[in-house]
């Protein structure tokens, strides 16, 4: 008998042990959207699930609440999947082993879905009670949110007649969000025209920086190894005669590269390696204080012929990597230390036939996202380059005169005895997805206290589920 059937609020709980038991990482989508239609034909209620596996699930309102404005309840239907290395399970056939610690619950060496498991539960449970007031409730199962939204994306708004909504993927109790950015991927790509030189390779390796997410992290001051490595080149440029051969950093456009590798072939290896040793310390001496372990190595090989980069492409690329906007573009006005606009070159990829230049570009206003896109988009027009623009994803824009918000905070207030933190963060959210697909959205995000998602130590602690719970419930009575 399990233990997490027995923790409060309990048909939260339960809700979480039935889903938790059944395999539903991202993809894996039609088990999971099966047992939410299965629910609501139990219970009665109308629903749709459409060819992207969301569901929706209508419940009307309580006695008294007929003629309330309806609420959006929404959460995302998939996990991250990750396990331990001797961990044996199968995340396309087997649940999860859950198991409490304290005032926590984990899950056996894998990741546990809190994020977003524990948000469909606390709905679920919403949608069976008959002891809770409440609006007509429209709630929203989406899919495959960790791998690019999916099922927002996907989902036909005109199923909605909310103007309100409740996200509940949020990570920490005492905060609500307000705003989330939105984004696109740009690529540029340069083709290669080689050829042949003789000489002695020289692999320079920039490594050791700290990295970290391109949208949350931004704002840390960490040094994009790619850019470290324009740098080198530029400097080398003024002072010796050499040719690329690759240059290689960074393996998701939405992470800070910490390493970049940089093949060169060149007459006289012994001079330009002690030249980079000493242009290291200078840089070192820059960026020590933000990144202690930040290095530049280099290792000479035999001489042999190479196919290197022609003079133009090396150019283009040495002042792409120097010239190319990077990092925080602007901060927002409203939200104080809220990024509002940035851009993160995560990949640089040498194929045979090309360098490819991945940038990750995010923004909470929508006219700065595309701003950012056409200044990159002229930047390499002017260099005779081809880029595509792709996976843009609308933000969630801060609205100053939220009635949500001011709700919240008033629920929060007369529950917890304080004023919860108010926060905008620089990534994105399905909120963003629904904003742009409904007129007059208002929209707060929240959720219990969740640690470590996306790793195998995630946890969820019972005691902030049950607060956010009753939290959620006491909204809901004021909806009226
Ligand atoms: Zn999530």
């Amino acid at each position: 008998m399990s233990t997490i059937n027995n923790l409060n609020p309990q048909r939260v709980f339960y809700y979480f042990e039935q889903l938790s038991a059944i395999p539903h990482g991202s993809g894996n989508m039609s088990a999971i959207a099966q047992y939410c239609v299965d629910f609501a034909i139990n219970h009665n209620f109308k629903f749709v699930r459409d060819t992207a596996n969301n569901v929706i699930i209508y419940k009307n309102a309580t006695a008294g609440y007929e003629q309330s404005a309806p609420i959006i309840l929404q959460g995302h239907l998939d996990m991250v999947c990750q396990k331990t290395p001797d961990c044996d399970i199968d995340f396309l056939k087997d649940g999860l082993q859950l198991y409490v610690d304290g005032d926590y619950i984990k899950a056996k060496d894998t990741t546990l879905g809190g994020d977003n498991g524990i948000a469909v539960a606390m709905v679920l449970a919403i949608l069976e009670s008959d002891n809770i007031s409440h609006p007509p409730i429209e709630a929203v199962f989406t899919t495959d949110e960790e791998v690019g939204m999916i099922g927002a994306r996907a989902l036909d708004m005109r199923l909605l007649q909310g103007r309100r909504m409740i996200n509940l993927d949020s990570e920490t109790e005492d905060i609500v969000t307000v705003s989330c950015a939105g984004g696109s991927d740009f690529k540029a790509n340069v083709p290669l025209v080689y050829t042949k030189r003789t000489g002695h390779t020289i692999t320079i390796e920039i490594a050791g920086l700290k990295s970290g997410h391109s949208g949350v992290e931004i704002n840390k001051n960490r040094v994009n190894a790619n850019m470290i490595a324009g740098r080198v080149l530029n400097e080398l440029k003024s002072n010796f005669d050499f040719s690329v051969i690759s240059i290689n950093g960074g393996d998701k456009s939405n992470a800070i590269p910490n390493r970049c590798v940089i093949i060169l072939c060149v007459d006289n290896p012994d001079d330009i390696c002690s030249f980079i040793d000493n242009y290291y310390k200078t840089v070192k001496n820059e960026i020590s204080d933000r990144e202690p372990q930040f290095k530049i190595t280099t290792a000479v090989g035999a001489v042999g012929e190479h196919n290197v980069l022609n003079t133009e492409i090396k150019e283009k690329i040495i002042y792409t990597l120097l010239c190319a906007p990077n990092g925080v573009m602007e901060m927002s006005a409203e939200i104080s230390g809220l990024v509002q606009t940035s851009l993160n070159l995560g990949v640089l990829i040498t194929n045979t036939d090309s360098i490819v230049l991945h940038f990750a570009l995010r923004s909470n206003k929508q006219s700065a996202l595309i701003f950012l896109e056409q200044r990159l988009a002229a930047f390499f027009d002017n260099l005779n380059l081809k880029y595509e623009t792709f996976g843009h994803y609308p933000p969630w824009e801060y609205k100053s005169d939220s009635y949500m918000c001011d709700l919240y905070c008033n629920v929060y207030n007369s529950i917890f005895g304080k004023k919860p933190r108010i926060l905008a963060i620089h990534a994105g959210l399905e909120c963003g997805v629904f904003a742009a697909g409904i007129k007059d959205f208002d929209c707060i995000s929240i959720g219990p206290n969740l640690k470590d998602v996306h790793t195998v130590n995630e946890r969820l602690s019972i005691s902030s589920t049950a607060s956010v719970y009753n939290l959620l419930i006491k909204i809901l009575e004021k909806l009226k």
